[in-house]
């Protein structure tokens, strides 16, 4: 369902070229967990947000759901994020003013829906989450991991085709982290959904259904686990 096909990403810093991804392939399968692993800078979160439409490839093709995002314009590209990926971040990024409920809503607010159909698949993340209970809190009535739990609703709640997380137990304690990776592996099969997750512990990686090692911008060959 993605496909990575020969992708150099470089910044310029100054005068200097700085090559992030060098030449990178990957393919993930509908309904892969996938996690990401390797050291600090070696192009994980940049090689994710390729794979979001958050960025371009200096060089190569992204392929996710049969389309070939990177000759997307940038207004296109940001139509198909809204569609297409689900995002849950290190620290949530909800919208404190705003109640569970309503955070989970905002991305279907974009999309062409009745209020009916709106409430319906609101409920049903709040519901697949397990915070039926908690959706007129706002995020600051909420422990950490209730908090990405509204972030992982959010990320579902338009049925997208991938779900991309960086780090998403990052700011959480080792219960709640183990929580939220048993919930991403009921989305995984249960559900189905294919996920890709840069992540620095081992043991999150361990509940991913593939292991992939990025070094210096390149996959480590022979290295990748599977389970
Ligand atoms: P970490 O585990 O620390 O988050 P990472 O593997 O996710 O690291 P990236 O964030 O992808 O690494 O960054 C890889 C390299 O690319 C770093 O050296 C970073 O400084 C550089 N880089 C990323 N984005 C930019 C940018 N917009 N402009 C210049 N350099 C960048």
């Amino acid at each position: 369902i993605v496909s990575v096909q020969g992708v150099h990403k470089y910044f310029t810093r100054g005068s200097e070229r700085v090559d992030v991804l060098n030449g990178l392939n990957l393919d993930v399968a509908q309904g892969d967990f996938l996690a990401l692993m390797g050291p600090s800078g070696s192009g994980k979160t940049t090689l994710l947000n390729l794979i979001a439409g958050l960025d371009t490839p200096s060089e190569g093709q992204v392929w996710v759901g049969g389309n070939c995002i990177s000759q997307l314009s940038e207004g296109q590209l940001a139509q198909w994020r809204t569609r297409h990926i689900g995002f849950v971040f290190q620290f949530y990024h909800l919208l404190p003013v705003l109640t569970a409920y309503e955070n989970i809503e905002l991305p279907l607010l974009l999309l062409p829906l009745s209020g009916a159909a709106r409430r319906k698949q609101v409920r049903t993340a709040l519901e697949l989450v397990g915070l039926n209970n908690r959706e007129n809190h706002r995020p600051g009535q909420l422990s950490g991991g209730q908090q990405q739990r509204v972030g992982i609703a959010r990320a579902i709640v338009t049925d997208p085709t991938l779900i991309v997380a960086d780090e998403p137990t990052g700011d959480l304690d080792a219960k709640s982290a183990d929580e939220i990776l048993s919930l991403l592996q009921v989305l995984q099969r249960t559900l189905n959904k294919t996920i890709i997750m840069v992540t620095h512990d081992p043991r999150a990686a361990e509940r991913a259904s593939h292991v992939q090692r990025l070094d210096k911008g390149r996959l480590v060959v022979g290295n990748a686990a599977e389970h």
